[in-house]
């Protein structure tokens, strides 16, 4: 059922009428500095946008106990987020259309140095089509692009003829348990899309993600003694060569794997964080690194933190330190599964047209090496789970911008897919 020509070019004209005030929304969105832990302020801005248009407010919590109960949950660390889940619910007066989620993420990573910024990381300055600030591609100009992309529907006297879901979630750069948590409280819909920033381009396959921490132990002795060799920092690197060796391992493991064989390098190790040592003159008694890293669709965390968990263990054995004092593996955050996204569903299809009459382009699709809470959907309520979003610079590093330009055909793409989705009836 595709759309009549003259809706089409309404719902075009509309976004593109509605964009100022969608990339002051958005700058909003950036100013608000919500790190993990930090999201209370912007889900309350959220909560408070989507009720003044007149949908119907859920605020909740995450269920720990739940959440750690299930194959998908992620265990909770100190620093995981309290901050509340928002969802929205747009009902229509006949449901004569297809099911929706709208889901975004608000949380950030952190900014790192400020001094590596052109502009402070928080101020969503525009320079010609870049709109910058630490989380404006990842993903708040999606975030806003959810609410505004059904506003351009509003604004022509229109609404959706199904039940719409707008989420709003925390936890998706550490864990994806925001995105759990909205499916273990029991919303479902037909489809699923989350505009994240993927160039344009429809995510067909990506990774799962599992964090870990080893921390190494010893005796801190004087460091005219250190010949004894134990030193915690130095036997930490010896464990990151391991680590490395595993990454190798895991990444010989492409061949026959459609959507990685063709990839480089698919699987990545990151050491993302290094603690450790008391004192210049004293040897280390400890060191702590905190490591990611990405596994193929169809390998569960469970199976994957195993391995990790033996092969440290088996090097330790070989090592004169290390076998003295076995080195701590933990799991602290993402233990989640990758997921593919089968071609040919009728929502790739409606999402292809609105792409091309956004874009003039076909839609590509291509395999994404990180998380993203699109699994949730896919692997746990067996939806087609649509990742595509604008192009961007920089994300997770410095002077992260989105393309302006981009966000527009983006949101453009978005009202049509809703229009078609859903299918509209006219507001009374
Ligand atoms: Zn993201």
């Amino acid at each position: 059922m595709a759309l009549d020509q003259a809706i089409r070019d309404k719902i075009i004209a509309s976004v593109e009428r509605g964009f100022d005030e969608q990339i002051a929304y958005t700058q909003d969105l950036i100013s608000l500095r919500s790190v993990r832990g930090d999201e209370y302020v912007i889900q309350d801005r959220v909560f408070n946008e989507l009720r003044s248009r007149g949908y119907a407010m859920e605020r909740f919590d995450m269920d720990q106990d739940a959440i750690e109960r299930h194959p998908g949950g992620s265990p909770f660390s100190e620093d995981h987020s309290r901050a509340p889940i928002v969802v929205g619910t747009h009902r229509p007066r006949n449901e004569t259309g297809r099911s929706l989620i709208l889901q975004a993420h608000v949380d950030v990573v952190p900014p790192g140095p400020e001094s590596l910024w052109t502009h402070p990381a928080f101020d969503p300055v525009i320079e010609g089509d870049w709109l910058y600030g630490r989380g404006g591609a990842d993903m708040k100009a999606g975030h806003a692009a959810n609410l505004h992309a059904l506003d351009a529907l509003r604004r022509i006297g229109f609404q959706p003829a199904a039940t719409v879901y707008v989420q709003s979630v925390v936890e998706e750069e550490s864990t994806g348990n925001g995105a759990l948590m909205t499916h273990l409280r029991g919303y479902k819909a037909e489809a699923v899309l989350i505009p994240e920033p993927e160039d344009e381009k429809l995510v067909r396959a990506n990774t799962g993600v599992v964090w870990f921490q080893v921390e190494v132990r010893g005796l801190p002795v004087h460091v005219r003694e250190m010949g004894t060799g134990a030193n915690a920092i130095d036997a930490a690197y010896r464990v990151i060569g391991e680590l490395r060796k595993i990454e190798s391992d895991w990444n010989t493991k492409k061949a026959g794997r459609p959507h990685f064989e063709n990839e480089e390098h698919p699987i990545n190790l990151n050491i993302g964080k290094i603690e450790g040592g008391d004192w210049e003159s004293s040897v280390p008694a400890w060191c702590r690194i905190s490591c990611r890293i990405s596994i193929y669709p169809g390998w569960t965390a469970q199976d994957a933190a195993r391995e990790i968990h033996d092969r440290v263990a088996k090097f330790a054995l070989s090592d004169p330190f290390l076998s003295n004092i076995p080195p701590a593996v933990t799991f602290h955050g993402f233990h989640t599964e990758g997921y593919v996204l089968d071609p040919g569903s009728e929502a790739e299809t409606v999402l292809a047209n609105a792409h091309r009459a956004a874009t003039g382009k076909p839609l590509q699709s291509f395999m994404t090496a990180g998380y993203l809470d699109t699994r949730v959907y896919a692997l746990y309520d067996k939806i087609p789970a649509l990742c595509y979003g604008p192009y961007s610079e920089n994300i997770h590093g410095f002077d992260e911008r989105v393309s302006l330009a981009s966000l527009k055909r983006i949101t453009t793409t978005m009202a049509l897919f809703i229009a078609d989705w859903c299918g509209l009836e006219a507001i009374e």
